[in-house]
């Protein structure tokens, strides 16, 4: 993916939230989730302007059981939050994560084996929200001091024009969002992993 010149991703997300504001439009938005903790500040500064569906689709998640926590814990925060937002989630089905993976098995994080894992989940996505009709697609991803939010937009973007959904540009760790996320997950009591995701990263945590 070529390079091009930083752009400022949370002020365009204010703007656009500015924008339908002011117009009083309700957008539908399917945003991707990769857990509770990243959700739980996304949907309080999204759910004003948007129609929002989630889905929980992350097959670089290792083990099933780990998998199914962070689905469950996902959940509890939606009907804790009181918010009446769908959840649409898949089967565990690692297969097609380990397949991008193989042969970068000891990548840092944000390296290529990061950069293939995020564009699976963003990828599913996009069809998931052209499938669904709706607006906009997102991912809670940029929320994360530890990823590289450039990189995820341009992402989204690339993948709107194949799916031909609009990407919500985002950088959701703006207005501390991040420490927002952590307020949240005490507030909530939500289950707060430890790594990133993956097998490997479960191995290289400190
Ligand atoms: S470290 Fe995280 S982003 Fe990178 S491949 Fe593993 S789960 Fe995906």
């Amino acid at each position: 993916m070529q390079q091009e010149i930083r752009q400022n991703y949370g002020r365009m997300l204010d703007e656009k939230l500015m924008e339908l504001e002011k117009s009083g439009e309700k957008p539908s938005l399917l945003l991707h989730a990769c857990c509770a903790p990243c959700s739980s500040h996304t949907l309080l500064y999204l759910h004003e302007r948007f129609r929002i569906t989630l889905y929980f689709y992350n097959p670089n998640i290792a083990p099933e059981s780990e998998y199914d926590f962070r689905k469950s814990e996902l959940k509890r925060l939606v009907s804790e939050l009181g918010f009446n937002i769908p959840v649409i989630d898949e089967d565990y089905d690692p297969k097609p994560f380990y397949e991008l993976a193989q042969g970068l098995e000891n990548e840092p994080e944000r390296g290529e084996r990061c950069r293939r894992c995020i564009a699976l989940r963003l990828r599913a996505a996009g069809k998931k929200a052209a499938e669904l009709g709706q607006d906009y697609f997102t991912t809670t991803l940029t929320i994360s001091p530890h990823k590289d939010s450039s990189y995820i937009n341009r992402c989204g973007g690339i993948i709107s024009g194949e799916c031909g959904v609009p990407y919500l540009f985002s950088d959701f760790k703006k207005h501390d969002g991040y420490k927002h996320s952590i307020e949240l997950s005490r507030q909530y009591c939500l289950y707060r992993q430890d790594y990133c995701g993956c097998v490997f990263s479960r191995r290289n945590k400190q």
